[in-house]
């Protein structure tokens, strides 16, 4: 199929591997890992896969600076600061923040990337962030630069081919591996994603079960996002899809405390893939979503498939700033 264009950024393919001791641990069930942790160091995580397609039409637009936004330690917005720099482009990210931030993780490598930040209030953010977005694209634009702005975890039609492509890659895996992946599970943030696999499924007939878990607002909400993801994507390929809403399979119930925020149960899990893998979760995403996984399984909600296959999705920056919260 052919997609829209993009730029080689993401080191791929990357591996994807058992988890030998947590499957053991859960009966009759092989649970694999892609590491999308390792399409980079800088650039580390999934986001710069769905980069490679959004700031790939950035440029084909011309344009020379590139706008986002996420919350203080977002992994979307450090990738993009890093992408921008290597581009020899220029990043203004806008992000959430209710006090004077410390200078760590993410937020200190959007710094040391170069990147111009500008901090809002939570309750800004939440009412106005495409609007504040804007208003930056035309104060820079009038003073001649070109603004390109990518939506929060460039999540939107383009950016979801990222990981359209990314199933291309897993199916090539699946043949020279030998094995068939019943299904796939990531977790879910803005839906992106989700959004790029489940197009690939679809328009491939693959067939497989793509399942998410979301770790910020609801179900719902993100079948809804993701609709809409859908719907702008198959405009860049001139397709169509048929599916129900009910395909879009997310999982809730593993939020906890709230985006962002970890319990004690959370953080010992985190700790005891760790030590049992030697594969480190993140706080924010991959964390709760595999504990959600895990928990799924063990209730016997995700019965009649032999083999699983986890997206690690990245985040490992956001894992020092909640050092002290581990206990060890
Ligand atoms: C952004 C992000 C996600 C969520 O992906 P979406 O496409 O936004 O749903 C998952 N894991 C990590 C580490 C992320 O940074």
């Amino acid at each position: 199929m052919k997609l829209p264009e993009h730029i080689v950024l993401a080191n791929v393919p990357t591996k994807i591997e058992k988890l030998e001791r947590l499957s053991n641990s859960l009966g009759n069930i092989n649970i694999y890992v892609k590491r999308d942790d390792q399409t980079g160091t800088e650039v580390s995580g999934n986001k710069v896969r769905k980069l490679e397609f959004s700031v790939k039409e950035a440029l084909l637009n011309g344009c020379d600076t590139l706008v986002t936004c996420g919350g203080i330690q977002s992994n979307h917005a450090r990738a993009t600061a890093a992408v921008a720099a290597k581009l020899g482009m220029k990043a203004v990210l806008v992000l959430k923040c209710d006090k004077n931030p410390r200078l760590e993780g993410n937020y200190f490598l959007d710094k040391v990337l170069g990147a111009k930040v500008e901090l809002i209030t939570p309750e800004e953010y939440t009412a106005n962030i495409n609007g504040v977005m804007k208003n930056i694209k035309n104060e820079l634009d009038s003073c001649g630069n070109k603004c390109y702005i990518i939506p929060e975890g460039a999540s939107n039609g383009i950016g979801a081919f990222g990981y359209f492509k990314a199933m291309e890659e897993i199916k090539r895996q699946e043949y020279e591996m030998g094995i068939s992946f019943d299904g796939i599970a990531m977790s879910v943030g803005s839906g992106g994603t989700y959004g790029g696999l489940f197009l690939a499924n679809k328009l491939y007939n693959y067939g497989k079960r793509i399942i998410g878990i979301n770790v910020s607002n609801n179900a719902e909400y993100f079948q809804n996002k993701i609709v809409n993801i859908l719907n702008e994507a198959v405009n860049y390929i001139n397709k169509e899809i048929s599916y129900s809403i009910d395909e879009i399979e997310i999982i809730d119930g593993y939020v906890g405390k709230g985006y962002g925020l970890s319990s004690r149960h959370e953080l010992d899990f985190i700790n005891k893939i760790a030590k049992m893998e030697g594969v480190v979760l993140d706080p924010v995403y991959t964390g709760k979503a595999m504990l959600g996984l895990t928990k799924e399984i063990n209730r016997g909600k995700l019965n009649n498939m032999k083999n699983i296959l986890f997206i690690h999705t990245g985040g490992i920056f956001s894992l020092f700033p909640s050092a002290n919260s581990f206990q060890l």
